[in-house]
């Protein structure tokens, strides 16, 4: 399975952030990565993005409506995003959830929007700091995956957990190990054998120095990152990490 390793900009970055997407398709070409590499920069940059990057490396939305054109001020459909030139989109990051209120059920909807208009969905689920101390971890990530996941298995998932985004924390490699252990376990119920081939990334506080350690764990098929993503040069140590 080919590791997959993913950026999420967030709401960071104007034109002049593009020098990173140089920067990063150039260490690229003089030295491919044995990963697949994802960039995900805000909606405004998703076309020169894909332009500059080409088959380098892809690029993808941060979210998509469910719907697929309408009366949604603000919002953007899957299909505007792949004209735009992305392969993939993030939904049901934890802040999409917690900021905008979006449920499993929402996150499902996006996830089944983004495989219609042939987007690759990364689908984000994690649990918060009190879920984890109350022992509840598992069960929520399981709940979770359950009322998101779209029908089919063709999208990857994010195993993000709410209180290791950002804050310079990360969960115990043990504690990764069984979470990531757990979810193959239940993407295999849900989808069979093709369950297997789903990729389990890992989001939270990644960064060069703790992303050899983590992509080494059974089960983690790459990583989903966010503020190391936005140079170049740390992005590069997570890409070479895999
Ligand atoms: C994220 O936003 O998906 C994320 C993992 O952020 P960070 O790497 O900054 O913790």
């Amino acid at each position: 399975m080919k590791a997959l390793i993913a950026g999420n900009w967030k709401m960071n970055g104007l034109r002049a952030a593009l020098s990173e997407i140089d920067a990063l398709k150039g260490s690229l070409q003089s030295a491919p990565s044995s990963a697949e590499v994802l960039v995900c920069p805000p909606a405004t940059l998703i076309a020169e993005c894909a332009e500059k990057l080409g088959a380098v490396a892809g690029t993808g939305g941060q979210d998509c409506h469910a719907e697929t054109s309408g009366a949604f001020t603000g919002d953007l459909s899957a299909a505007m995003l792949k004209e735009a030139g992305a392969s993939y989109v993030i939904v049901g990051h934890s802040e999409r959830r917690a900021g905008h209120g979006e449920t499993d059920a929402i996150v499902n909807a996006k996830a089944e929007a983004a495989l219609n208009a042939g987007l690759r969905p990364v689908v984000a689920i994690g649990e918060t700091r009190e879920e984890r101390k109350a022992g509840e971890a598992i069960a929520v990530l399981e709940r979770q995956l359950a009322g998101s996941r779209p029908q089919t298995a063709d999208f990857d998932l994010a195993y993000e957990p709410v209180w290791a985004i950002g804050t310079g924390l990360t969960p115990s490699i043990s504690d990764i190990a069984q979470a990531h252990a757990a979810l193959r376990a239940a993407l295999v119920g849900h989808y069979g054998e093709a369950g297997r081939a789903i990729r389990i990334l890992y989001g939270g506080s990644v960064k060069p120095a703790n992303a050899e350690e983590i992509l080494a764990v059974e089960d983690v098929n790459g990583a989903l990152v966010g503020g190391a993503s936005l140079k170049a040069e740390d992005f590069l140590g997570i890409i070479r990490a895999a």
